[in-house]
């Protein structure tokens, strides 16, 4: 039965470390106090069927293939298996030799031992099927002795044991133990007080010979001695059963307490006394029930299974009040006892106190709680790096980045995260920070779910017991909002100022005490003279005279301006004034008056817009603009803002729809000035100088290039404007259909092509996925080096929340000065010398970002090129 040499050794059988790396499970005292209940029961009802109790139970907690248990036989030569349940219950009685087989190791190690694929090194055990795939076993011990093994076996990948399993298994073994021990005693004791009765009547009979009787009272004298050690044995295990750390206690079906064990008393925080008809169904003082209303003894859990009027009672929570007010909640087992009728003769209860684990669940759900509330309304993003820049983790803000999962970032470049261009100024900042210094940058970064934000980032050296820079705390908040809103202020303000000065009539504002402030140059031009702005000598207005309209001087401080400043009339409208400039020159102006008002309604000063209306009819048209310009955009912002974005979306869109209709319409007399010149070839070519066909050569040529170049401008607009619906997207039957069309290509230049799996499931748009692949492949089969056979190779990696799409080629490569301008339109950069249109890698780039990815390339000269680009993985919201 001894395998050959070279047999499989027992280490590599042998996984008990694994127990503890794998994920463990928070412990399940609810599971393990209801096995307990069941042995309790066991040992109260059948006390000889305990063992097969104890197999049945852990199968039934462990949810196992099957478990058992295995004895030495006496000679100490085998295990044999006395209970078994589950798959390998047709095997009880069968065993395993000691010196070779998986009980003996444990007990040679005298531990527990996780055991795979056994049978490997114990051949015998392939008969025992279903096979194990994991058995965990520990050893059994009977009065301190190891002398057999308990055993939960799986039979498939799917249940793997860990150490919740272990701890439970060892708790329901030490139980079993201290009953198993009391069921062997009770059995000696029986035996023992039968041989003894016996004894006694042969002796009081005086059927026997004199020497006979010596001989048996010698005996019964030594059996009587050995009684007393029996009880005295009891009497450990009584102990053994009130250390136990469950509570138990017992009932007969009156309610009368007939067992119970220290820590019950301990629990109730008193001792009832056995058989005391006043404390029934329950030892403790009071009891509640969890919402904390008052139940009384005979409606606690324990009377209701003692009358029948529930079948048991599982995990039932109850609070139990001790005699000096003290609280404790405890979970209670309860199941009934019968006897050989079924008739309920009393029940028995396995409880435990589960108070702190309460308070504990309490506190932590309290502390995250708190935890979560901090995080969720911190604005800020936190992250550690080290000296170099790379991220080492990261506190809050996962939300604020739109990713799931930190894990993919953490040990990388978090300088490399950002926009290419924003790269030195984030590098030097992190320098900065590491030299000693506290150092702060603002820069835009598109979340990873593809929201465009402006962070502002503070990066604080975090020192060592040293003084020295050991870690950085970059701390990023969200500005966006702030910039936008300072962007759209500077925005407005200039574009104000442009409209200030570029509108054809005369402005300008005065303070509250009438100082002339702001004016334009039409202003400056009607007046004739150029004030000072601020100048106090300059009051209401900077005409050098006023006039009314009938020819009557008009001193400043009684003009219109005075009158709306004052709020003596809410404004003015054409007001007819004429003024006289410094060279003594008039003209008539017609003024419009408002007050300027802050947020409190008080005026603070007056705009005046006025206009020459010597010539009446250009002044009326100005004054229209004027009118509904002026007083619409002063003080609107935000009407500037949405006005701004409408128009912007509106003017790409434009532009958009103008080159598809440019290139569409294009094409039509392109087509007829190639057809043309194919003919001219063709039907005149032999009365043609040769300068003549040259021409028309190159005119054919020409216009090929154009009808390419128009090709893909309208490809490039279709990409920019159709609406395109994303789909999980299979990347192989992409990659293969591309490489399938280029495979003559790259035959004929005697270079290899291929795509490697695997290839994760993206969220893209089909043809637009296609036509990505097949631009950067034809490119990378196009920009070759003189005699080096292309070799072409496309994959893909996963990165966070995307696919990373690489196409690599071993070409011409790319200047790295050059590498972030190519995705540009109409970029060449090796012109004449390969064809080209230069809008492959634009057709690329505005596709990628159409389906939510971008794009990007490394490259060395002279090596080669890497392109890839992201687009997001399949099957994530
Ligand atoms: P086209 O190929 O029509 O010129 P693209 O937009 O596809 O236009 O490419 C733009 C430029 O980028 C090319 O002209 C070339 O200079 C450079 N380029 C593109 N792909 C590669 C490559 N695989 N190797 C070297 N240079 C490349």
């Amino acid at each position: 039965m001894l395998p050959a040499d070279g047999s499989v050794s027992l280490e590599s059988i042998l996984f008990t470390e694994e127990l503890k790396r794998r994920p463990s499970r928070s412990p399940d005292y609810e599971t393990e106090n209801r096995a307990l209940t069941a042995l309790v029961q066991a040992l109260a009802n059948s006390p000889g069927t305990i063992l097969q109790t104890l197999a049945d139970t852990i199968l039934e907690v462990f949810q196992a293939g099957s478990a058992g248990l295995s004895l030495l036989t006496k000679d100490g030569q085998r295990f044999y298996w006395p209970a078994i349940a589950g798959g390998w219950k047709p095997h009880v009685g069968g065993g395993t030799p000691r010196e070779f087989g998986p009980c003996g190791d444990v007990l040679d190690c005298d531990g527990p031992l996780l055991f795979k694929r056994w049978d490997l090194r114990y051949p015998y055990l392939q008969a025992a099927t279903p096979l194990a795939e994991e058995g965990l076993l520990i050893p059994f011990y009977v009065g301190g002795k190891a002398v057999g093994t308990i055993w939960a076996i799986s039979h498939d990948d799917d249940r793997t044991f860990d150490s919740e399993d272990l701890r439970l298994l060892e708790s329901l073994g030490r139980f079993a133990s201290a009953a198993y021990q009391a069921v062997e005693l009770q059995k000696a004791r029986e035996a023992e007080l039968a041989a003894l009765r016996l004894m006694e009547n042969a002796v009081q009979s005086g059927h026997l010979a004199e020497t006979h009787n010596v001989k048996l009272r010698e005996e019964i004298t030594e059996r009587k001695r050995a009684e007393v050690k029996l009880r005295e044995s009891e009497e450990r295990f009584r102990t053994l059963f009130d250390l136990s750390s469950v509570a138990v206690y017992s009932i007969d079906a009156s309610g009368v307490i007939q067992n119970f064990n220290l820590r019950a008393a301990e629990l109730w925080g008193q001792s009832p006394a056995v058989g005391d008809t006043d404390q029934l169904f329950c030892g403790a003082y009071k009891l509640y029930r969890p919402d904390g209303t008052f139940m009384p003894h005979d409606r606690c859990p324990m009377a209701t299974v003692a009358s029948g009027e529930i079948a048991e009672a599982r995990d039932a929570e109850v609070l139990i009040e001790r005699a000096d007010g003290s609280r404790i909640t405890v979970i209670v087992n309860i199941r009934p006892l019968k006897n050989d009728r079924g008739e309920i003769t009393g029940a028995i209860n396995c409880f435990y106190d589960i108070t702190e684990r309460k308070q504990a669940e309490t506190a932590l759900r309290e502390s995250e709680e708190f935890n979560r509330s901090i995080i969720e309304s911190s604005p800020d993003c936190i992250k550690v790096l080290d000296l170099q820049g790379t991220l080492l983790s990261m506190q809050s803000g996962q939300e604020l980045l739109g990713i799931s999962d930190i894990r993919p970032f953490l040990n990388k470049s978090w300088i490399e995260l950002w926009d290419r261009a924003d790269q030195p100024a984030v590098r030097t900042a992190v320098q900065g920070a590491a030299a000693g210094e506290d150092t702060n940058f603002v820069a835009f970064f598109r979340t990873f779910d593809g929201r465009p934000k402006w962070w502002d980032v503070t990066i604080t050296p975090i020192l060592d017991a040293q003084g020295r820079p050991a870690r950085l705390l970059a701390i990023s908040r969200d500005v966006t909002r702030r910039h936008e809103q300072a962007e759209a202020l500077r925005e407005s303000e200039a574009r104000f100022r442009t409209l200030f000065n570029g509108v054809p009539i005369a402005i300008y504002s005065t303070d509250a005490a009438g100082t002339v402030q702001e004016f334009n140059p039409v202003a400056v031009a009607l007046w004739g003279r150029e004030p000072q702005r601020g100048d106090p000598a300059e009051k209401y207005c900077a005409s050098y005279r006023i006039y009314l309209p009938d020819g009557s001087y008009l001193p400043h401080d009684q003009t219109p301006v005075v009158a709306v400043l004052s709020g003596q009339v809410p404004a003015v409208r054409d007001a007819e004034v004429i003024i006289e400039r410094p060279d003594g020159s008039r003209i008539t102006i017609s003024a419009n008056i408002v007050p300027l008002k802050n947020d409190a309604g008080e005026i603070t000063g007056v705009m005046n817009c006025f206009y020459d209306i010597t010539d009446r009819k250009r002044g009326e048209i100005a004054l229209r603009e004027a009118q509904t310009q002026l007083t619409d955009r002063a003080g609107h912002l935000e009407w500037l803002v949405t006005e701004r974005t409408a128009e912007t979306t509106a003017t790409s869109k434009q532009l958009e729809t103008f080159v598809y209709s440019i290139a569409h319409d294009l094409r039509a007399p392109l087509r007829s000035m190639q057809g043309f010149s194919r003919m001219l070839m063709e039907d005149a070519g032999t009365t043609l100088s040769e300068t003549g066909r040259d021409f028309a050569d190159r005119i054919n040529n020409s216009a090929q290039f154009m009808d390419a170049l128009l090709l893909d401008l309208l490809a490039f607009s279709r990409v920019a404007q159709e609406q395109i619906k994303l789909t999980p997207v299979h990347l192989e039957t992409v990659v293969q259909s591309v490489l399938s069309r280029l495979e003559k290509e790259i035959q004929e230049k005697n270079g290899c092509l291929k795509g490697t799996g695997p290839w994760p499931s993206v969220l893209g748009h089909e043809p637009a996925l296609g036509q990505v692949i097949f631009n950067l492949v034809s490119n990378a089969l196009k920009f070759v080096r003189p005699d080096v056979p292309p070799c072409i190779r496309v994959y893909a990696e996963e990165q966070g929340r995307f696919v990373r799409v690489w196409v690599e080629d071993n070409g011409i490569g790319i200047a790295p000065d050059h590498q972030a301008q190519i995705f540009g339109l109409f970029t060449r950069l090796h012109g004449s010398n390969f064809p080209g249109t230069g809008i492959g890698l634009a057709i690329v780039e505005k596709s990628v970002e159409r389906m939510g990815g971008n794009a990007g390339v490394e490259s060395t000269p002279g090596e080669g090129s890497r392109f890839w680009f992201n687009v997001p993985k399949a099957g994530q919201n």
